[in-house]
């Protein structure tokens, strides 16, 4: 059986929060017999978008993440709730039927994405249904991906191998849930732009008046005396690293340029730095 998920893509994504309005215009004052009930116009994001700033000015890297319930394969929403109130259909999505959830307040704490909001008129947990109720009508797609004006947000509806491959041919990852082995259905793709660390800087040559950017410099990144990385400077004599971990030490950047070489000590980070203009 073929099994649906959502591909998403970090680096498409603008923040122009078409996905969270459609979903709201979807939902709100909609009930849908047999999915779920209204969406509260307010307090609840069943698309909630975090956002994430890497590096110091001028060098800044923003980057945003579309955050639906991850439509779990081992689903600890399904596990915590009473009666069969939290199901997985046999295409893979993962519904609350909000009859048999009525007071089940515990359902919403065992989600480890927080993708569960509570009801407080209601009484009942609520979340992203995948918008089952169109896709069972005929519709392709969920509101939310009809609107995505960029492509960011995509769904796929694919066999177990099919999905293997399609996660190693576009390197998709799962978001982390700290150990919760709940085997997310939603996944991303350049989710490096989320959660590791960049060095990204500048390199200028020249004195007094004469000063320019270093165009085609060679950066080295080394760590404890070996090299890491090798990049040239673009055409703003900029350079970026990226993908690294955090918390890593040792570090120490090379620059090459015009018969001259310089060497910057960056020693350890935490987080994505700039390390200002390197002038050679
Ligand atoms: Fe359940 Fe949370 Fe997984 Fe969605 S993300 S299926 S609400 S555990
Ligand atoms: Fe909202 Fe439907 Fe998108 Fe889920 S799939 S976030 S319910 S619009």
């Amino acid at each position: 059986m073929k099994k649906y998920c959502f591909v998403i893509d970090v680096a498409r994504c603008e923040n122009c929060n078409n996905c969270f309005l459609s979903c709201k215009d979807e939902h709100c004052g909609n009930d849908w017999p047999g999915y779920s009930l209204s969406q509260p116009l307010h307090g609840q994001r069943w698309i909630n978008i975090s956002r994430k700033e890497r590096g110091q000015f001028p060098l800044i890297d923003v980057a945003y993440l579309p955050r639906p319930c991850m439509h779990c394969d081992d689903a600890p929403c399904i596990e915590a709730a009473q009666n069969g109130a939290v199901y997985k259909r046999e295409d893979g999505i993962v519904l609350i039927d909000p009859e048999k959830a009525k007071g089940q307040k515990n359902i919403v704490e065992a989600c480890p994405y927080g993708s569960i909001w509570w009801n407080e008129e209601e009484q009942i947990p609520q979340k992203c249904t995948f918008c089952a109720h169109l896709l069972d009508q005929g519709w392709k797609l969920p509101r939310c991906v009809q609107v995505c004006p960029t492509g960011a947000l995509t769904i796929q509806k694919l066999g177990d191998a099919e999905l293997e491959k399609l996660i190693a041919s576009e390197n998709l990852e799962r978001l982390d849930s700290s150990g919760s082995g709940a085997k997310p259905r939603v996944f991303y793709k350049n989710l490096h732009r989320f959660n590791s660390c960049m060095i990204a800087g500048s390199v200028a040559t020249g004195t007094g008046d004469n000063t320019e950017c270093a165009v085609g410099a060679t950066v080295k990144l080394f760590q404890d005396g070996n090299i890491l990385l090798e990049q040239q400077t673009d055409d703003f004599g900029d350079f970026k690293f990226d993908k690294l971990d955090d918390n890593i030490g040792g570090l120490e950047i090379e620059i090459l340029f015009d018969g001259k070489s310089v060497r910057k000590e960056i020693g350890s980070f935490d987080q994505s730095i700039f390390p200002g203009t390197i002038w050679i």
